[in-house]
């Protein structure tokens, strides 16, 4: 058999608005896209590096640049899980690139067996929950606008980013706009433990669901315990969980955590970390960063295993070149297609 090769370019996007977290803001994003060949078969994949996660788009190319050296993918696409070991024993973290060729190989492995990938995971109709929609950080006028465009839009649940030094007044902008649309809350990191406490009293008056990651990434469990017992509110974490073994370290002080394939490394490792959550009684959100339709309908494939979507980040772009899960309403719809279901738009 011959090996699987290994392709790879960049996938530059931009969103249709700057989008702004209490990291920065950007308009464009440097995404790599996989493209894995395998006899007559090709599966593509995303890359979303993130600097957050000591990762970017020049790290991403010099890891892949290895893999492709010592041709790692082997020449048995089926084998993805041993694959993926490979690419742990080499390199540690890296998980968006990891991520990335995972997808490609889910989508060769689908379309080799001709079935989508949620049903070779045995996934096949279960009921998703609905996608949220983010409002970026930016000008109190702006976040308005962008408020009432999302309900135009018929967003049933708004993500409401956080972590600046006027968090109050952008929670009361957002509900002069809609008292009635739930909110989630996620600060990226940008409150000290008294700020998260103080701010979660606020916000439980603001029909508000949770907060997300409410302390910085490498935050210890006694901060997190301590913000966890005095908030109102349910605490999720997002970038302090990476992997299962995080979920491990920190389960006992969080209601939920955020699973994102660019954070797990792919499809396998977010099976573990959300059954390692359900295991200490957690909630489920998924989530993208900044990714076309590729990214996003990878992680989709595991949306019926959670409570909770937060998987917008095509629908934030201006210019998505690829067609895969769809938003009806909200609610994830899938084409019924071997592998990922993605295609490239024409
Ligand atoms: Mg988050």
């Amino acid at each position: 058999m011959q090996n699987i090769k290994l392709d790879f370019e960049l996938l530059n996007l931009e969103t249709a608005d700057p989008f702004g977290i209490s990291y920065g803001t950007s308009s464009e994003t440097k995404n790599i896209l996989v493209k894995l060949t395998h006899e007559d078969y090709y599966g593509l994949g995303e890359i979303a590096p993130v600097n957050y996660h000591g990762e970017d788009f020049y790290t991403a190319l010099a890891v892949l640049e290895h893999f492709k050296s010592i041709q790692i993918l082997g020449d048995n696409p089926l084998a993805i899980s041993k694959i993926m070991d490979k690419m742990d024993n080499i390199i540690s973290n890296h998980n968006s690139v990891k991520a990335g060729i995972e997808m490609a190989l889910h989508d060769i492995c689908g379309k080799i067996l001709n079935k989508p990938t949620r049903s070779i995971l045995g996934l096949s109709d279960r009921t998703c929950p609905i996608t949220d929609f983010t409002i970026g950080l930016d000008t109190l006028e702006v976040i308005e606008r962008k408020t009432h465009a999302a309900i135009k839009a018929g967003y049933k649940i708004l993500k409401v980013k956080q972590g600046t030094s006027y968090d109050k007044d952008i929670i009361k902008r957002v509900r002069s706009v809609t008292k009635e649309l739930p909110l989630r809350v996620d600060a990226n990191g940008g409150w000290t433990v008294k700020e998260a406490i103080y701010m979660a009293n606020f916000l439980s008056e603001h029909n508000v669901q949770f907060i997300e990651q409410p302390l910085p990434k490498n935050s210890s469990y006694e901060n997190f315990k301590t913000v966890h017992e005095q908030s109102p509110l349910p605490i999720f974490a997002d970038e302090s969980i990476c992997r299962a073994s995080d979920v491990a370290k920190l389960g006992h002080v969080l209601d939920g955590v955020v699973v994102k394939l660019a954070k797990t490394g792919g499809i396998l490792e977010a099976l573990k970390v959300i059954h390692t959550a359900r295991a200490f009684n957690l909630e489920i959100m998924i989530g993208c960063m900044i990714e076309s339709s590729i990214g996003v309908t990878a992680a989709a494939q595991l949306a019926s295993l959670v409570d909770y979507l937060d998987l917008d980040g095509a629908l934030l772009l201006a210019n998505d070149p690829y067609n895969g899960v769809e938003f009806i309403n909200s609610h994830p719809s899938f084409k019924n297609l071997p592998g990922l279901g993605v295609l490239k738009k024409i």
